[in-house]
């Protein structure tokens, strides 16, 4: 097949452009004038001047979690507490018999007044059908007195807080550990509601021009999910899966080491989490505020353990403490990691102090971004961390300082919407309102490098995946226009025509006139 007529942004430095793109099967195979002498009369493809990228690589996503997001209440937006409930209400017609209320993307600092929600007012619209509501962040959680009841009191887990009245009875709020043990213990999908809902999300991603993602729900069974759709040929993206840390000794029982899988799914790492969130107010701080889920000592056994079995380590890290602590741990264990090439990484890396910035490029550990985040979360940034955002989301600066910055959604925290992510990156608002920050911005190169190279370099496919070269998979998106050509104000009006993963169109097959 060639894709003709248009612009080929290859991501490869020595050739950023082509006029066409030949594929066999599932590989480019060339640029412009490579393919005549190679098969029979070759499909063309007419781009009409549109635009090729390679398809975009969502390095931070909870997919199942998202997939099911698409059919709960969605609580993003609400503007008070009463909204939310409203939107709760409206709701309950859909939940079947015996079943689940579930709903999520509160963020009680977004309602006014700012208050904090109880069981009682959900009480009042539910009565005995068990809710749960997760928090924009997922590390909060928002249940009924039904839902509370199955856990006969037994809420408090070390890490997690549950949170209580004036009485001393529980309100309905449970974060971190409380949070997240409820909701395994008693609230949890079943493994088909994962498989169906993933099937639909695949299509949706692909919609957008998703050819990739690196999965944070291994946690959850993601690795069985994916694997059936793998099997049912249903699996339309590549996955770079995560495995929660305190398997690891399994894993290494059975020598299953980073790397293994098929073409399509691959188990790729270890997840770790150093403390909570902006919006939960548990992010570790210098000041002494937060909640620590990881020690230092511990994060650097969890990457000791990692280096015996053969596995990086991603570690969640949003408070400027908990960042420093977490490259503390790296540093400390380098000599053991570094010589086998282990892609370590800290994910969102949000706040961190200037001193800080430039030691992920010296150590080698990427920052696995969303930029999405910066501006969705200016307020409560500006609110919460007042005085400290000289390092925080400082995505430019990180890239300065040399390195390795990814870009990801954190799905179902943002939509599942790489484009969305790119403009975020460079434009730094989401609204009216002028850049947040704006010396933090990326440019769109930039941002689409980190949308496209460094997630498939941080999968070790960097020699298959993440540009369009001979000898890579033709996994690409076909765009309304080139974005780098782009005025920044038309960025958000690009649109994704087509996508392609293996040479196979997933998403609007040509012609699309
Ligand atoms: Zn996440």
């Amino acid at each position: 097949m060639i894709l003709e007529n248009g612009v080929i942004r290859t991501m490869e430095p020595s050739l950023p452009t082509a006029g066409a793109l030949a594929i066999a099967g599932e590989w480019i195979v060339g640029g412009v004038g490579t393919h005549e002498a190679a098969l029979a009369p070759p499909d063309r493809v007419d781009l009409g001047g549109r635009c090729v990228l390679p398809g975009l690589n969502d390095s931070h996503v909870h997919f199942p979690t998202w997939a099911l997001a698409q059919g709960e209440v969605r609580l993003e937006g609400t503007r008070s507490l009463e909204e939310a409930v409203a939107r709760v209400r409206d709701a309950l017609g859909g939940v079947r018999q015996g079943g689940w209320l579930r709903g999520r993307g509160w963020r009680s600092a977004d309602w006014a007044p700012v208050v904090e929600p109880t069981r009682h007012v959900l009480d009042e619209v539910t009565g005995s059908i068990p809710a749960i509501l997760t928090a924009r962040d997922s590390h909060s959680c928002w249940l009924n007195s039904a839902a509370l009841a199955l856990a006969d009191g037994d809420l408090a887990v070390p890490g997690g807080v549950v949170e209580v009245d004036s009485t001393g009875e529980p309100t309905g709020v449970l974060r971190e550990e409380s949070c997240w043990h409820f909701r395994d213990r008693y609230a949890a999908a079943t493994l088909e509601e994962m498989v169906e809902a993933s099937r639909a999300g695949i299509r949706l991603a692909n919609s957008r021009g998703v050819t990739a993602i690196h999965d944070k729900d291994g946690w959850l069974g993601a690795l069985e999910v994916f694997q059936r759709l793998d099997e049912e040929g249903s699996l339309l993206l590549r996955v770079w899966q995560s495995l929660p840390y305190e398997r690891v000794e399994e894993l290494a029982a059975v020598g299953l080491r980073s790397g293994f899988g098929s073409p399509l799914l691959r188990v790729g790492y270890l997840k770790a989490f150093m403390d909570g969130t902006l919006g939960s107010q548990t992010a570790r701080m210098l000041d002494g505020s937060g909640v620590q889920i990881t020690s230092r000592e511990e994060l650097e056994e969890i990457v000791r353990a990692g280096v015996r079995a053969g596995f990086p380590v991603a570690v969640h890290a949003i408070g400027d403490l908990a960042n420093r602590e977490a490259l503390d741990a790296f540093e400390a264990t380098r000599p053991e990691w570094a010589p086998l090439g282990l892609r370590q990484r800290i994910e969102h890396a949000q706040l961190l102090t200037p001193e800080d910035v430039p030691r992920f490029a010296s150590l080698g550990v990427a920052a696995s971004v969303q930029f999405s985040h910066a501006p969705s979360d200016r307020d409560m940034a500006e609110r919460f961390w007042a005085g400290k955002l000289a390092g925080a989301y400082a995505f430019c600066s990180l890239w300065e300082s040399g390195a390795v910055v990814a870009n990801g959604s954190d799905a179902p925290i943002e939509e599942l919407d790489p484009w969305a992510g790119i403009v975020a990156g460079v434009l730094r608002t989401l609204d009216d309102r002028p850049a947040w920050r704006p010396e933090q911005a990326v440019t769109v190169e930039q941002a689409l490098v980190a949308t496209t190279v460094t997630p498939a370099w941080l999968a070790r496919d960097e020699r298959r995946l993440g540009k369009l070269v001979p000898g890579h998979y033709a996994d690409l998106v076909v765009l309304d226009r080139d974005p780098l050509a782009c005025e920044p104000g038309e960025l958000r009006e690009v649109q994704v025509v087509a996508t392609m993963l293996a040479g196979r169109w997933v998403h609007n097959p040509p012609p699309w006139d």
